[in-house]
């Protein structure tokens, strides 16, 4: 299983158009994905057509009650499943704030969950709050969508910091595996001279440290799309709502390249295994 974070400090960035839609572009390939929507906005809920009726538990009995996930999960289609959230989750910062372990909420509760996935895709909201940190702890992967914006870098590596404090200290298999490119105007200079800031950017951290060593800037880049703003209204991912629209095309193409990732991940754990069992290694040996 592989499971995912989407995270960006900023709002309006592309979190959840990439979350929902790569989500459903995974379920159409085939895999089994659960969304987790962990901002009390309930934008990623809404966009799959799921409002929180009252009675049912959300994401908020999830983590400040006794709910279990499989209590609060909804079916979207036989692939495609939604921890919704509601506005309900917003107290769960100050709720939670004397709560022992608060940060391991999600994943203790994930950990006793029988049904298997392929993907969980978790929306986060726009802060490093108590309910970011459940999802970073929960998982084993980030992705980060970023705007072509001047200001794009600006608060970023803050943010890397911090995921990588949490990384050494809550969970060490995190990893940021990706980066995405969201609301990319192909024609305007501006994008192109901030894309190449990103890579360089990327490039010098990769050197930081085991955190940053598999991030990958994924060569798809998601067009700005109207239909890609207009699907949410709707209740429905872009491929129910425009299938043939740029959005569409997008966000297909980077699910290919995050479904080749499995391969490259299942051929990493293969040769990692041969360098455990190759006693000749010496850097084996030594150690
Ligand atoms: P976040 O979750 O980071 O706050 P959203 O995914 O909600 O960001 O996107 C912010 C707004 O921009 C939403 O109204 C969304 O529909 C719109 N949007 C996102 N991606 C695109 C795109 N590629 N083209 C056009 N509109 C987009
Ligand atoms: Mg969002």
């Amino acid at each position: 299983m592989r499971s995912i974070a989407v995270i960006n400090q900023k709002g309006g960035v592309g979190k959840t158009t990439s979350s929902v839609n790569l989500a459903a572009a995974l379920a159409r390939a085939g895999r089994k994905v659960c969304v987790m929507d962990l901002d009390p906005q309930a934008h990623a809920s809404l966009h799959l057509g799921i409002t929180a009726i009252d009675g049912e538990a959300t994401m908020y009995e999830l983590l400040c009650g006794d709910a279990t996930i499989e209590q609060a999960r909804q079916k979207i289609n036989d692939n495609l499943f939604v921890v919704p959230s509601n506005l309900d989750l917003a107290a769960a910062e100050m709720e939670l704030a004397s709560e022992v372990g608060r940060e391991m909420i999600l994943s203790d509760k994930l950990a006793e969950d029988p049904e298997d996935f392929d993907y969980l895709i978790l929306d986060c909201p726009p802060s490093l709050g108590v309910l970011t940190l459940n999802a970073l702890v929960a998982v084993n992967e980030v992705f980060l969508p970023l705007q072509p914006h001047f200001l794009a870098l600006h608060g970023l590596s803050k943010l890397l910091r911090t995921i990588e404090v949490v990384s050494r200290r809550m969970n060490s298999r995190l990893q940021l595996s990706g980066v995405v490119l969201c609301m990319y105007d192909s024609n305007t200079r501006l994008a192109a001279e901030v894309s190449t800031d990103i890579d360089q950017f990327f490039n010098v951290s990769k050197d930081a440290g085991k955190f940053f060593r598999n991030a990958k800037f994924f060569d798809t880049r998601i067009r700005r799309n109207i239909r890609l703003a207009e699907a949410p209204s709707f209740g429905q991912s872009i491929f129910d709502y425009s299938p043939d629209s740029n959005g569409a095309f997008d966000y297909q193409s980077l699910a290919e390249e995050v479904l080749s990732q499995e391969l490259a991940d299942s051929q990493m754990e293969e040769s990692d295994r041969s360098a455990i069992f190759d006693n000749s290694n010496p850097a084996r040996m030594a150690a």
